[in-house]
C-alpha cells in the first residue's frame, strides 16, 4: 500500500475537498519517500507562514485605513466591515455580518440622480463609482465618495462585492463655506453683488418672457454714513451696517404680500450700499411701498456707545416690465435713480424714468468722448497765476485743465472732472495733466527757477497704488526739483480716509513736493486735519473770499481760517479774489492771492507773456 498524505492548512485534513481547498498551500498526492515528505512539509509551512504574514498585513491595513470597507457575498449578505466602516455606518461588525448589505450601508443619492444599487456589480461584474452619494446613519446624512467593486475568485467568478467609502463631510463643508463666502458679504452675511446679479438675471429674463411679470430693484445708499465712520470709528460704522442689514432683511420678509416669487433678496454691494430685489410684483406701487417701509424701519434710532443714531437712506428704484435685457442695466438705472434721490435732499426715493435715461445716455456718451479726448490730446493745461502779497509778483501758478472739444470749444473742468472722478478716468487724465505741468515748469526754469507749479490731485489718484513713484518718475523725467511742484488736495477728499491719505501725503512730502489744502472751509475744517497732514499751504475757499468785504460772517470765517493757518505756521492763500476791495482786505492778512482780479486761468503761451511783463501784478 502506498501511503498518501493530504497536506492542508486545515487541522482536519480528512477529505479530498479539504485538500482541494488547501491548494494554495501546496499538497502532495503521490507516493513519497521520507526526504520528499520532509521537503513538502517544510515548503507547505513556509508558504503558510508567508500567507499568514500577508494576511496579518492585509488585516492591519484594513483596520488602519480611513476608508470604510464593507464586503458582501453573492447573496448580498455582509461578510466583513472594517473599523472605519463600523464607525461610518454606526454598527458593529458582529451585528452587521450576515445582514443585508443595503441595510448596513444605507445609501441616499445626495447629488446623484438616483441611488446606486450596491449589488449591481454581482451581475455586471464592473466597478461602479458612488460619487455624489451620501450615507445615512442615525439621524445624520454623511456625504461620501468611493465605489463598489465585484470580488472575483481565482476563476474570475463574481463571488461578492466590496464597498469602499470615504467620509468627505469636511471637504464638502469647506466647499460649502467657500461657496457661501463667494456669494455673501463677510460683515453682514447678506448676499453680495454676484448672488444678486444671479437672481436678477433670472428675474429680468422672466420679465421679458412673461407679460404680466414685473420685478423691481431698490438701490439704497445710507445718507452721511461716511461721517458715522469718521466720528464714531469704523467699528461703530460696521455695527451700524450690520443693524441696517438686519432691518432690511426684516423689511424684505414683510414683502410676501407684494411679491410672488421666492427669488427676493437683500444684498450688500459694499460700503453703505444695499440692494433689494423684488421679483413678481404686481404694480410699481408695490416697490414704492417697500421703499417707504425701509425708510420707516430706519427711523428707529440705532443705539451706539455715544447715544442714539438715526440713519436715513436714499433709494433709487428701477422697475422691469420686460424692457430690460441685462440685469446690470437695471442695477445701473436703480443706482442712477438713487443718486437723483440723494441730490434731491436725501432720505428720499426716486424711480428711474425717461428723463434719467436720457441723462444717463448723455453721460455715457460723455464718458466715451472723454476717454477719446485723452488719447487725442484734446486736454490742455491752463495756468492761473498766484501772487505773493509781499512782493506783488507771481510766485506760483495753478494748473487748471480744459477740454478743447473739436465741436463744442473749450469745456470747463466742472463739466467733466466729476464724471472722470466717478469713472476713474481721472487717473490717466490727472497723470497727463501732471506730465504737461512738469514739462511746462521745466520750460520756465531758466527765467523763473523758483516758480511753483500747483496741480490738483483727485481722491482716485491719491488712492492709486504706486502714485508716489509715478509722480517721482515724471518729475525726474522733466528734470525738475520736486520743490517746484505743489499738489493740491481738497479737504473733502480726505474725509473718511484720513489714515490712508495721511500716509500717502507723508510719502509725497518725503519726495520733496509741496502740499496745499484746497477749498478749505467747505469740508470739516477741523484742527485735527491740519495737524495730521503735512500741508505747506492753506487755500481759503473762494466762497469766503468773494464778498469778504460786504458779508460780515464771511469775513469772520476768513479771519478764523487765516488765524488757524498762521498758528500752524502755514502759508495762507486766498483764492477767488475778484475786486480791489477784497485784495485790500486780504493784504496784510494772507500771504498769497489768486483770482480773476489778477488773471483768469490762461493757456501756457499767454501765461508766458504775462510772466515776461515782470513788474507787479497786484494793482
Ligand atoms: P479749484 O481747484 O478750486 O480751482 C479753482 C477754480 O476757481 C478754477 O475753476 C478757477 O478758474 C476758479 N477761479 C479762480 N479765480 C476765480 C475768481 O476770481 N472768481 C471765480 N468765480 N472763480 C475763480 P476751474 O478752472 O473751472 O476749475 C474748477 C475745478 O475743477 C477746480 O477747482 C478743480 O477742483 C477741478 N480741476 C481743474 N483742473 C483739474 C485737474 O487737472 N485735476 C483735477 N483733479 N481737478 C481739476
Ligand atoms: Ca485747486
Ligand atoms: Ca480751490
Amino acid at each position: 500500500m502506498v501511503p498518501v498524505v493530504f497536506l492542508t492548512s486545515h487541522s482536519d485534513p480528512e477529505t479530498l475537498e479539504d485538500a482541494e481547498s488547501a491548494r494554495p498551500y501546496g499538497y502532495l498526492l503521490k507516493p513519497f519517500d521520507q526526504r520528499e515528505l520532509r521537503t513538502a512539509i517544510d515548503l507547505a509551512f513556509s508558504r503558510n507562514r508567508e500567507e499568514q504574514r500577508v494576511r496579518h498585513w492585509a488585516e492591519a491595513t484594513l483596520t488602519s485605513i480611513g476608508e470604510a470597507v464593507a464586503t458582501a457575498d453573492d447573496q448580498g449578505l455582509v461578510t466583513f466591515l472594517n473599523p472605519a466602516a463600523e464607525q461610518l455606518f454606526g454598527i458593529d461588525r458582529t451585528d452587521a455580518v450576515g445582514t443585508e448589505l443595503s441595510s448596513a450601508v444605507r445609501l441616499t443619492p445626495g447629488t446623484a440622480p438616483i441611488t446606486a444599487d450596491l449589488l449591481s456589480p454581482l451581475t455586471t461584474g464592473d466597478e461602479m463609482s458612488l460619487a455624489g452619494h451620501a450615507v445615512e446613519t442615525g439621524n445624520q446624512t454623511i456625504p461620501i465618495e468611493g465605489s463598489v467593486a465585484p470580488i472575483k475568485d481565482g476563476e474570475g467568478q463574481v463571488v461578492g462585492v466590496v464597498v469602499v467609502l470615504l467620509d468627505i463631510s469636511d471637504r464638502v463643508e469647506m466647499e460649502e463655506r467657500l461657496r457661501h463666502e463667494a456669494l455673501h458679504d463677510a460683515l453682514t452675511e447678506l448676499p453680495n453683488r454676484k448672488l444678486l446679479l444671479d437672481r436678477l438675471h433670472r428675474a429680468v429674463a422672466r420679465s421679458t418672457r412673461e407679460q404680466d411679470f414685473q420685478c423691481a430693484v431698490l438701490f439704497l445708499d445710507l445718507d452721511q454714513f461716511k461721517s458715522v465712520n469718521d466720528t464714531l470709528g469704523h467699528e461703530m460704522g460696521d455695527r451700524v451696517l450690520v443693524e441696517v442689514a438686519s432691518r432690511l432683511a426684516r423689511c424684505l420678509r414683510m414683502t410676501d404680500e407684494v411679491s410672488r416669487l421666492g427669488d427676493d433678496l437683500v444684498a450688500r454691494l459694499g460700503g453703505d450700499e444695499f440692494t433689494l430685489l423684488l421679483s413678481g410684483i404686481r404694480h410699481p406701487a408695490d416697490a414704492i411701498r417697500v421703499a417707504h417701509r425701509i425708510q420707516d424701519s430706519l427711523r428707529t434710532p440705532i443705539t451706539v456707545e455715544s447715544g442714539n443714531l438715526v440713519m436715513t437712506s436714499s433709494v433709487g428704484i428701477a422697475i422691469s416690465t420686460g424692457d430690460y435685457e441685462r440685469a446690470e442695466d437695471m442695477l445701473r438705472d436703480a443706482d442712477t435713480a438713487m443718486h437723483n434721490a440723494k441730490r434731491s435732499g436725501k432720505a428720499a426715493y426716486r424711480i428711474f424714468d425717461e428723463a434719467m435715461h436720457t441723462d444717463l445716455m448723455q453721460r455715457l456718451d460723455l464718458e466715451t468722448a472723454l476717454r477719446n479726448a485723452i488719447e487725442n490730446e484734446e486736454l490742455v493745461n491752463y495756468y492761473q497765476p498766484i501772487v505773493a502779497l509781499s512782493s506783488g509778483s507771481v510766485v506760483a501758478v495753478e494748473t487748471l485743465v480744459r477740454w478743447q472739444h473739436p465741436q463744442r470749444g473749450i469745456i470747463p473742468p466742472n463739466e467733466f472732472i466729476p464724471l472722470a472722478e466717478e469713472t476713474g478716468i481721472v487717473v490717466p487724465l490727472g497723470l497727463s495733466v501732471f506730465r504737461k505741468a512738469c514739462e511746462d515748469a521745466a520750460k520756465w526754469s531758466d527765467d523763473l527757477p523758483m516758480l511753483r507749479v500747483a496741480v490738483n490731485l483727485s481722491a482716485r489718484q491719491l488712492r492709486q497704488t504706486g502714485l508716489v513713484a509715478l509722480l517721482e518718475h515724471e518729475i525726474e523725467e522733466a528734470g525738475l526739483t520736486p520743490e517746484r511742484l505743489d499738489l493740491e488736495v481738497t479737504e473733502g477728499v480726505l474725509m473718511g480716509e484720513e489714515e490712508r491719505f495721511a500716509r500717502t501725503l507723508g510719502e509725497l512730502k518725503e519726495l520733496g513736493v509741496q502740499l496745499s489744502l484746497d477749498d478749505f472751509g467747505t469740508g470739516y475744517s477741523s484742527l485735527s486735519y491740519l495737524n495730521r497732514f503735512p500741508f505747506d499751504t492753506l487755500k481759503i475757499d473762494r466762497s469766503f473770499v468773494s464778498g469778504v468785504t460786504v458779508d460780515k460772517s464771511k469775513a469772520e470765517i476768513a479771519n478764523a481760517i487765516i488765524a488757524l493757518g498762521r498758528g500752524l505756521g502755514m502759508r495762507v492763500l486766498a483764492e477767488g479774489v475778484e475786486t480791489e476791495e477784497e485784495l485790500a482786505y486780504l493784504s496784510g492778512r494772507c500771504d498769497e492771492v489768486q483770482g480773476y482780479l489778477i488773471s483768469r486761468p490762461t493757456p501756457a503761451a499767454e501765461l508766458e507773456e504775462l510772466l515776461a511783463r515782470k513788474g507787479s501784478l497786484v494793482p
